[in-house]
């Protein structure tokens, strides 16, 4: 046998669960197709810019990066605590009202916020702020939209802002994913700002990976796995791999590849990268577009920001750079470059013909769908010695991908231990 534990890709869910195991004192080999770690939590350097391999933010309030990731090393560069949501020609900045005093008359005298509906958020949300695991245990779960309608969130304040911003944030616009699973994320984006690491999203995995006794193999695809009579056996390119047992830890739309269990339903988004001359926008939010009658945006972009203004490091200085995100679920979601700039350009109200396209990211496979109910997920067993992990076996988020690695390694090593 080379190994203990042959882990199959090198995205969070595979590093997290390699790192469990070894320091329970098993030995793994982590394989992986791509020239780096991290997945779909990569960063590309171009000029001076960093720009990830589509706009995602840490959230530093998930409980597996409280426990397992050194934040503090990562130097977070935080986003605000608000939205600024764009609604025709009118721009609203919601914001935090005691972190940004300055915004809060603002934010509470807005016309996307009426007290019915504040009331009725409060209602909807409450439950989950306070008590996490009693309110979702207890809450029947339902789709967003259904939820929304029980709740009498029926206004502005649920179209405008809590259905745009949701959309974006979950790549589905379609309003039929999990309200628990909505609550949760809204949970954490109350508890915590999310950030940017210094040194772009990809120094997260970096981090993770760094801890290995045995470096990832990088360049090695596994072409085929299967089960022997005492264990598993990996072919890749660089010939063959033996080990006690095998965690799948790639991404939906390679599952079935590997073993025999059906692909998990994704969502998909693209991002754009602009390097901008002058700064567009002031302030660290993120911009969501809800110009469209009954909420959603009026053009192919669902949410931008300068992400600089947040992120210092990640544009050389005097420049900026600014993401806008566009959906795969929508006709326009493949929306020429000309398009985007258009549309831009009604949105911050600012020329765009002297912002210089960096880069363009198409991710159709962003996100694992989260359709209710919400379930506790767990790694999945297709055969005796290979378990299947990753975010479509937890939540479609980097909290979702960490958990359900730690998960996986935890159940293989009870099976490696008689
Ligand atoms: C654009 C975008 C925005 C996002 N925004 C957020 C956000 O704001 N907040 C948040 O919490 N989450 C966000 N996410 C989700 C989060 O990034 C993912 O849930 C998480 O990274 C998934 O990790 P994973 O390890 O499960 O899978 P992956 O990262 O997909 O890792 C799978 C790995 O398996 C490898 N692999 C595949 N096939 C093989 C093979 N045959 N042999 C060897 N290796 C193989 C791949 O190369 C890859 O490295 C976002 C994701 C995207 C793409």
């Amino acid at each position: 046998m080379d190994a203990d534990m042959i882990v199959i890709g090198a995205g969070l869910a595979g590093l997290q669960c390699a790192r469990r195991a070894q320091r329970s004192g098993h030995s793994v080999i982590v394989l992986d197709a791509e020239d780096a770690v991290g997945g779909r939590v990569r960063t590309d350097h171009v000029d001076g810019f960093l720009c990830d391999r589509g706009f995602q933010l840490l959230n530093p309030a998930y409980p597996s990066v409280r426990q397992w990731i050194d934040t503090s090393a990562l130097e977070l560069q935080t986003f605000g605590f608000g939205v600024v949501v764009r609604s025709g020609q009118d721009t609203t900045t919601l914001a935090h009202p005691i972190r940004y005093p300055h915004y809060a008359l603002g934010t509470l005298r807005s016309e996307l916020t009426s007290m019915s509906e504040l009331v009725a958020l409060a209602r909807w949300l409450a439950p989950t702020l306070l008590r996490p695991s009693t309110a979702l245990r207890q809450a029947r779960d339902q789709t967003l939209r259904a939820s929304f309608d029980a709740a009498g969130l029926t206004g502005r304040l649920r179209h405008d802002v809590l259905d745009t911003f949701l959309s974006g944030v979950l790549a589905d616009s379609s309003g039929d994913g999990s309200a628990n699973y909505a609550r949760l994320l809204l949970r954490f984006f109350a508890l915590a700002a999310p950030g940017l690491p210094h040194d772009g999203m990809q120094a997260l995995p970096e981090q993770m990976a760094a801890t290995l006794a045995e470096p990832v193999r990088l360049l090695t695809a596994a072409r085929d796995l299967q089960e022997t009579s005492d264990g598993v056996q990996v072919a890749t390119d660089n010939g063959t791999i033996q080990a006690r047992a095998a965690v799948v830890a790639v991404g939906s739309q390679d599952v079935s590849g590997l073993t025999n269990l059906s692909t998990p339903v994704t969502r998909g988004l693209t991002t754009w990268w602009f390097r901008a001359p002058e700064r567009p926008q002031a302030g660290p939010f993120l911009m969501v577009d809800a110009s469209r009658p009954g909420g959603g945006p009026a053009g192919p972009i669902w949410h931008t920001a300068v992400v600089s203004e947040a992120a210092p490091s990640y544009a050389p200085t005097g420049q900026h750079l600014v993401q806008a995100t566009t959906l795969l679920d929508q006709p326009d979601g493949f929306a020429s470059e000309g398009e985007v700039r258009r549309d831009l350009e009604r949105l911050y109200q600012a020329p765009t013909q002297d912002w210089e396209v960096l880069f363009h990211h198409v991710v159709p496979h962003a996100l694992p769908a989260q359709p209710p109910p919400l379930k506790n997920r767990h790694p999945k067993w297709p055969g005796s010695r290979i378990l299947v992990t990753g975010d479509h076996r937890g939540t479609g988020s980097i909290d979702g991908a960490i958990i359900s690695g730690d998960r996986a390694a935890r159940v293989v090593m009870d099976f490696l231990t008689p």
